[in-house]
């Protein structure tokens, strides 16, 4: 299992900007559901929705990258304030490459967590990557930290923590759930 030393992590975390997730196998458990007349549902955890949202409060700026496209998600991603959505990507290097340069970021300023083969490219890119338990083992092995959650079960949550923690933000963003104001 890949990850770096504690001192590295702090680093690179110490200049993330930006926050993207993939979507199937990250913000879902990469089930998809079907009505009849096949429509497609997702299932999102809200403890990720309320990661996403410290993220935010702590001035990241917090975004989806994904080769789905879907109402559910559109949805989901707006609800959530997240930007940007980059959805329906078929090629996600290119996307993430016209992303960082359109947005005059640089890659060490990204972070990105990611649980399949096309996930690749990014990981390998971004200045921090992340992997839920249950990735592929390819990607397992090259993400700067695989966490212990899996997609879909708060993994997203676990990341904002280790990020925010690392830049010792984490009191801060946890402080409005304390009675200490
Ligand atoms: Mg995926």
């Amino acid at each position: 299992m890949a990850s770096i030393p504690d001192r590295d992590f702090v680093r690179r975390a110490a200049d993330i900007e930006c926050v993207l997730c993939d979507v199937d196998g990250v913000l879902t458990d990469g089930g998809l559901y079907y009505d009849r007349r096949g429509h497609g549902m997702l299932r999102f955890d809200s403890r990720d929705g309320l990661g996403l949202r410290l993220a935010q409060a702590a001035g990241l700026r917090t975004g989806v990258l994904s080769g789905r496209s879907s109402p559910a998600l559109d949805h989901r991603a707006r609800e959530l304030d997240l930007d940007p959505i980059l959805t329906g990507i078929a090629d996600k290097g290119a996307a993430f490459d016209a992303f960082v340069e359109s947005e005059g970021l640089s890659l060490r300023q990204v972070a990105y967590i990611g649980d399949d083969l096309p996930d690749l490219v990014v990981l390998a890119r971004c200045g921090l990557s992340f992997a839920p338990a249950d990735a592929a083992a390819e990607v397992r092995t090259v993400v700067h930290r695989v966490l212990e959650r899996p997609g879909g079960g708060g993994v997203v949550r676990e990341m904002v923590e280790a990020i925010l923690r690392a830049r010792g933000d984490w009191d801060e963003a946890f402080r409005p759930f304390t009675f200490e104001r």
